[in-house]
């Protein structure tokens, strides 16, 4: 239990200051990119053994007759970070789902850039992660593609929002509208995988969203320069895993 505890907070990439002074330093480029995680300490090796990595390219799909998803939000939007590895808001309340015969609740979500999944060999410029968990800590993650094009009514408040400086933690003056999120098209792309940080563990059930949606030249390019650099780790191997959909 403690241990699963621990993961989901590296899984939220939810570092504090202070724990990111202390914490192995992992990054997207240079010594601590993603060719070299797993050698940056022992508790990374899954980074390079692990069979059932993310990110993947979504293809090749299996017709389960998944059911669109069925998502309660009434969330109240809590706090606003920008770590250094992403952008990321953390919720309190309960926005779930129901998988498997289990209540997933919400716990953050957050931004990459470009996306980490692709769909059938195409990336997308944004991809937000919303990170739930079970009762046991085990992680859900759905998944929605941005593509660029009008311009998102629902993002313009979380990006006035975003920090001007780098670990400050912001708390959120207005709630978001997270169903707005998501397309209205509710299918998805399920399979197994991992946190697609450090360190990179396994049994996280990913949902992606079919449909993306999506956001402005100029609201990507807010994202673009507050994250300051790309942080998509590479696409990783399906070592026969199934996709359903
Ligand atoms: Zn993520």
């Amino acid at each position: 239990m403690k241990m699963k505890r621990s993961v989901l907070l590296l899984a939220c990439l939810a570092f504090s200051p202070v724990q990111a002074a202390s914490a192995i330093h992992w990054s997207y480029e240079g010594q601590g990119s993603p060719e070299h995680w797993a050698d940056l300490g022992n508790e990374f090796q899954t980074c390079k053994k692990g069979q059932y990595q993310s990110p993947i390219d979504v293809k090749q799909v299996i017709d389960g007759k998944l059911p669109p998803l069925g998502m309660n939000f009434h969330t109240a939007t809590q706090t606003i970070v920008n770590n250094g590895h992403t952008i990321q808001v953390t919720v309190k309340d309960s926005d779930d789902f129901m998988l498997d015969g289990e209540a997933f609740v919400l716990k953050q979500f957050h931004f990459h850039t470009p996306s980490e999944n692709h769909l059938f060999g195409q990336s997308f410029p944004l991809e937000a992660h919303f990170v739930h968990a079970n009762a046991q800590g085990e992680l859900a993650v759905v998944a929605v593609m941005f593509k660029t094009g009008a311009e998102n009514k629902t993002l313009a408040p979380l990006i006035a929002a975003f920090p001007a400086e780098e670990d400050r933690i912001e708390v959120m003056k207005q709630n978001l509208d997270l169903a707005s999120f998501f397309p209205s098209d509710r299918h998805y792309y399920r399979f197994s995988g991992s946190l697609t940080t450090p360190p990179c563990t396994e049994g996280v059930r990913w949902l992606i969203m079919k449909q993306p949606v999506t956001l402005s030249a100029g609201q990507l390019a807010v994202f673009e320069q507050a994250l300051k650099h790309a942080n998509n780790r590479p696409l990783q191997p399906l070592h026969g895993r199934v996709i359903v959909e």
